[in-house]
């Protein structure tokens, strides 16, 4: 559930009525509402209850430092890929030792910052990235808490492109390889296995490949252990899917989820850290654009809009379905096949073909529904389109969170080199 509802005809989000934030911002403008971050929290905490669950939000979804804060105070801690996304937790007042930090190529000046941090785990994905955090903690007199991550080639199921858990994929480390490397982490004087992580893939629609993932990792924790090997932790990663498109199948529940975890590692006496992204931030958003043209083609009809495959990848990327509806709740039941289409210059940039819609006239507002994970964090500034705002509700509140780029801003990123200068 979330809190875009239609109130007398027309979308709000929360209590604020979107045509007020398209009059005030201008469109396209992404629009999360905070309720909703919230209550996605709070399902996904409850589903875990009884046992010793620490969720790890994953940054990459939706990274705005005023979500990352409203997450905070909910009580996640951080999964995050980059040294941006570590100073993006911490400054959001997310603590250290809740801050995962994931990625098949971190660099010694990531894993410096944080082992100064102080953060929970280190999820290590190679042998040379066990080496090198081994010397960079050395260089500072620590010891760097590790989880390996591991492939256990299971296949997810989902996108070949949100993928990760099969062996062909750069993730993790094969299954074979894992039990020498926990030997080689004990002869390693500054790096101290903590726990096993995995992760095999986003927007995953059922629970078998995640049973068979997590029923892997059960015989390897208990062989670990038969070894000597302190594990402390189980990191099951992120992935389980939302609902997209209205009237399909639905992914499996939180609950589900949580009952599925408790039956398979509830008797590991570990600490289960779980990365959801999408979960949290995926429904808690709207990308909120407007009608320019109503094209009739020979074939088909064009909604062309304000928003992009720039500002929105997905559908161009994944092939991803997003849900697409009037601001203005149509009177009439009329619907007709539209393609609906933003200004950049590819085919690609296209969010729907064919989809049924109700009649909508240039000027008018449609909202992208969906759109809170991996849409205003992925957008670019393809055509010089600059970055779009994000907006964040609250109750009868609303504050702008990222303000639009301006074309200045846009232009003054570039330099001119001293032999073109006038
Ligand atoms: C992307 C990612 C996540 C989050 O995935 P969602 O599908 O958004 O829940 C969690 N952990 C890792 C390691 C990831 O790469």
């Amino acid at each position: 559930m979330d809190h875009f509802q239609y109130r007398g005809g027309h979308l709000f989000a929360e209590d604020v009525p979107l045509t007020d934030i398209a009059e005030q911002v201008g469109t396209p403008v992404y629009v999360y509402s905070t309720a909703t971050l919230e209550r996605h929290v709070n399902v996904f905490r409850d589903a875990f209850e009884g046992l010793d669950a620490l969720i790890c939000y994953a940054v990459k979804a939706n990274s705005n430092q005023a979500v990352l804060k409203t997450l905070a105070r909910a009580g996640t801690g951080a999964d995050v890929v980059s040294l941006g996304e570590l100073r993006r937790a911490l400054a959001a007042g997310i603590p250290a030792d809740k801050i995962v930090f994931a990625g098949v190529g971190k660099t010694p000046e990531e894993m410096a910052a944080g082992l100064d941090a102080g953060i929970l785990q280190f999820n290590v994905e190679s042998a040379p990235e066990l080496e090198m955090l081994n010397t960079v903690a050395g260089q500072r007199s620590r010891t760097a808490p590790v989880s390996l991550r591991v492939n256990p080639d299971v296949d997810a199921k989902t996108h070949a492109k949100i993928s990760t858990g099969r062996s062909e994929n750069k993730f993790g480390i094969s299954w074979t390889q894992v039990s020498g490397l926990y030997d080689r982490i004990r002869d390693l004087p500054h790096l101290e296995a903590v726990g096993v992580d995995v992760h095999i893939g986003s927007q995953l629609t059922a629970l078998d490949p995640l049973k068979a993932a997590f029923t892997k990792v059960v015989s390897l924790v208990r062989s670990l252990r038969q070894n000597g090997h302190v594990i402390r932790h189980i990191d099951l990663g992120g992935g389980l899917g939302i609902p997209y498109e209205p009237g399909s199948a639905p992914p499996p529940l939180p609950s589900d989820y949580g009952r599925m975890v408790r039956e398979t590692l509830g008797g590991l006496d570990c600490r289960i850290i779980l990365e959801p992204g999408r979960l949290i931030a995926g429904n808690a958003g709207i990308l909120l654009t407007k009608l320019l043209y109503d094209k009739h083609g020979d074939e088909r009809r064009f909604y062309i809009v304000d928003a992009a495959m720039n500002d929105l990848s997905r559908p161009a990327m994944y092939e991803a379905y997003h849900d697409i509806v009037p601001v203005n709740d149509p009177s009439g039941t009329e619907r007709i096949p539209v393609d609906i289409v933003g200004p950049v210059c590819e085919s690609g940039d296209t969010f729907t073909r064919a989809r049924p819609m109700p009649v909508v006239r240039p000027g008018e507002l449609l909202a992208i529904k969906s759109a809170g994970a991996y849409g205003a964090v992925m957008s670019g500034t393809y055509n010089s389109r600059p970055l779009v705002p994000e907006v964040l509700v609250n109750g009868t509140d609303f504050h702008v969170i990222r303000p639009r780029q301006t074309l200045d801003d846009l232009l003054a990123l570039d330099r001119t080199p001293d032999w073109l200068a006038d």
